[in-house]
């Protein structure tokens, strides 16, 4: 089939819009999928890890490439919970343009907020989907108000809903001025279009004015016949819509119910019509690494290979599977590439696309593509696969620290093992999950990025990986960092099978900037410290950083520079320069003025007005921060910053207070220096 573009975005949902149902009917409509997986009995086809079912909630990505009207759309999953940020940004990273799915009853919520807002720092061009119009409560014209007012966007209605509630029967196409009824005979694959009956031109009109009204401000064309009182053509709206949207300047708005099977096709069309191919967005920048300098990587087939993977993911049937989106070039499979960060080279064993309930194998992967390489030894997630002789490195991914863990305790010594091997599975594929020994108490602790994370972290561990382990309560994952510059002169010197090795490296630590992380630099050149001696001095400083002096915790935002090493040609080993970069930072960090830092985490409280008073209070009294109110018009939401070792417990607190009505997202802000 020949192939007319292509679309890769993402679905962002607060959880229970209805994200699944809506991709479940977009995969079975695109005819990849042979009967509709209902969420409710747990089937759903894009969930397909048994706990997600169990839950309702899609906690993994996976991209699922489907074709409509002869264009290919690679569907990114983006989670809606802000426990899963990494998966959220990831999914960003790679998408071109998304859906934004609203419930018409639940409206715009916190969550929806944070990763609306996630979504305008990646400059995601998108369209909006309100959905469940059926259900009791529905609001299709308060959903509008809340988009614009809370998120700050322009909302255009193309559509609108047809009656409401159980009354909701189809939708009005202001476009076109048509009625379009779907036939639940077919399960809603084919649906009518019918002249707008009279009691809904009025409305229709208004509407549409609105529209074109909004849409002249993009196009000088349309402004003049929309002077001049004349008939806008159908072609130049899209076309302004496509426009305007691209620029991120309006939200083009559906509407529907996916479980009723209403909505979904004009939507698809929707995604074809507005949201951008590949070449549509801007160019991503790469890192030349021999030249020193940013380059634009270009969307063309024809040049220099570069991919980015962006998740990794272990299969038990197909092993592990690394989705990759290339940028640039072909990927082909049966190629040789090169890990341009790791200096390593990899080959392609074998290329895949992931379709709803089957993988397909492929040839090759173009510039614009998203699929699965398998086979990789070497490579992780955010790392570039390209060419040995183009060594441009994309821009890796941020993911933020994870701040929650829990101690996990193997039943048996078998279970150790397995654990072990648990983990590094799990690790390998969600980088905010994180596995350290608590060197005080001999605890293995995990970590990650709040308790559901965790939770579902350990079923998976309990569950899929059949691990009998016992776990304790979650408790805050501090971290340490220090305050003062401080260099130091490390001298080591053992003799180890009656051979001395010798290394002596000056160090200097340095406080860094806010969510630096660790940088390690070196000012000696390689003449003088042959590299291998100063890449050991690195890994021996980076190995140091898992434990502070204080207390043990991890180590973060601080630089560290190599500022001169001896080298006696006799006696340096590589063993011995590694030693001295671990033990001469211990060291430096100790007499560097060291802190302790606690998580502080952004709490948004959604309450209604009677008992703001006394969550403030609530709030204040745990230390929290009270940032701001946004009042609306049932209930007021309550911004602000809190630490997280007073959070636990706070759901059963804001549920008594609020007589059951309160609801809160919380999610990790900074790091700050413990009182
Ligand atoms: P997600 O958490 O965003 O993925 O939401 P789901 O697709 O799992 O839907 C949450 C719940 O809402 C499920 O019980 C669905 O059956 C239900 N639901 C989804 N779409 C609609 C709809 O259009 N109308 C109604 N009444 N319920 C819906």
């Amino acid at each position: 089939m020949a192939v007319k573009g292509l679309r890769n975005i993402g679905i962002m949902a607060h959880i229970d819009a209805g994200k699944t149902t809506t991709s479940e009917r977009i995969l079975f409509f695109t005819g990849k999928t042979h009967r509709i997986g209902e969420v409710d009995n747990g089937n759903a086809t894009l969930d397909w890890m048994e706990q997600e079912q169990n839950r309702g909630i899609t906690i993994t990505s996976a991209a699922t490439t489907c074709f409509w009207k002869d264009y290919q759309i690679n569907l990114i999953d983006t989670p809606g919970h802000v426990d899963f940020t990494a998966e959220v940004e990831r999914s960003l990273r790679v998408l071109d343009g998304a859906i934004g799915v609203f419930c018409a009853v639940g409206g715009v919520e916190p969550q929806s907020e944070t990763v609306w807002h996630q979504a305008d720092r990646y400059h995601v061009p998108r369209i909006a989907y309100v959905n469940k119009n059926d259900r009791i409560g529905a609001d299709f014209y308060e959903v509008i108000k809340e988009i614009r007012e809370k998120l700050g966007a322009n909302p255009l209605p193309v559509q609108l809903p047809i009656g409401s509630e159980s009354a909701f029967e189809g939708v009005i196409d202001l476009l076109t001025m048509e009625e379009l009824h779907w036939n639940s005979g077919d399960q809603g694959q084919t649906y009518e279009k019918l002249p707008l009956r009279e009691d809904l031109v009025l409305q229709a009109q208004e509407w549409r004015e609105k529209l074109i009204d909004a849409l002249s401000a993009f196009s000088d064309e349309m402004t003049e016949l929309y002077l001049n009182g004349e008939e806008v053509p159908l072609e130049l709206i899209k076309k302004t819509l496509r426009s305007a949207t691209l620029a991120q300047k309006i939200v083009p708005v559906f509407c529907g119910a996916s479980l009723r099977n209403i909505g979904v096709q004009p939507l698809l069309d929707g995604v074809i019509d507005y949201l951008p191919a590949p070449q549509d967005v801007p160019p991503m920048i790469g890192h030349h690494l021999k030249k020193e300098e940013d380059v634009q990587v270009i969307h063309d087939p024809k040049a220099n290979l570069l991919a980015l993977l962006f998740k990794v993911q272990n299969d038990p049937q197909g092993g592990i599977l690394n989705y990759v989106r290339v940028y640039s070039g072909v990927l082909e499979s049966g190629a040789q590439v090169a890990n341009i960060g790791k200096k390593k080279k990899e080959r392609i064993n074998r290329l895949l696309k992931m379709h709803a309930n089957r993988s397909e194998q492929t040839e090759s992967l173009q510039a614009g593509d998203i699929g699965v390489v398998i086979g990789l030894k070497f490579s992780g997630t955010g790392d570039t696969l390209g060419q040995e002789n183009y060594p441009v490195l994309l821009e890796s991914m941020h993911f933020p620290e994870p701040v929650i863990s829990v101690a996990i305790e193997p039943k048996s010594v078998a279970d150790q093992e397995k654990l072990n091997e648990a983990l590094e599975v799990l690790q390998l594929e969600d980088p905010t999950f994180r596995v350290r020994d608590n060197k005080e108490t001999g605890q293995l602790l995990i970590s990650g990025m709040g308790e559901l994370h965790l939770d579902v972290l350990v079923t998976r561990l309990i569950k899929d990986f059949k691990v009998a382990a016992r776990v304790g309560n979650p408790q805050v994952s501090y971290r340490e960092t220090i305050t003062k510059t401080i260099t130091h002169t490390e001298i080591y010197d053992k003799t180890i099978a009656n051979k001395e090795q010798k290394a002596i490296i000056t160090l200097e630590v340095k406080p860094g900037e806010r969510e630096s992380g660790i940088i390690f630099k070196s000012r000696v050149v390689k003449a003088k410290v042959p590299e291998e001696y100063q890449e050991a001095v690195q890994r021996g400083v980076l190995s140091a950083m898992g434990a502070g002096p204080l207390l043990g915790y991890p180590l973060i935002d601080l630089e560290v520079t190599l500022m001169g090493a001896e080298v006696d040609e006799l006696t340096a080993t590589i063993m011995a320069f590694e030693a001295a970069g671990a033990l001469g930072v211990d060291k430096a960090v100790t007499l560097a003025g060291p802190v302790q830092l606690e998580p502080i985490m952004k709490v948004d409280v959604s309450s209604p007005h009677d008992f703001v008073g006394e969550v403030i209070s609530h709030l204040t009294m745990k230390g929290g921060l009270i940032l701001s109110l946004d009042s609306l018009a049932a209930r007021e939401i309550i911004h602000s910053q809190v630490p997280l070792s007073k959070m636990f417990g706070f759901t059963t607190g804001l549920r008594s207070m609020t007589q059951g009505r309160g609801t809160f997202s919380m999610e990790f802000s900074h790091f700050a220096p413990l009182n």
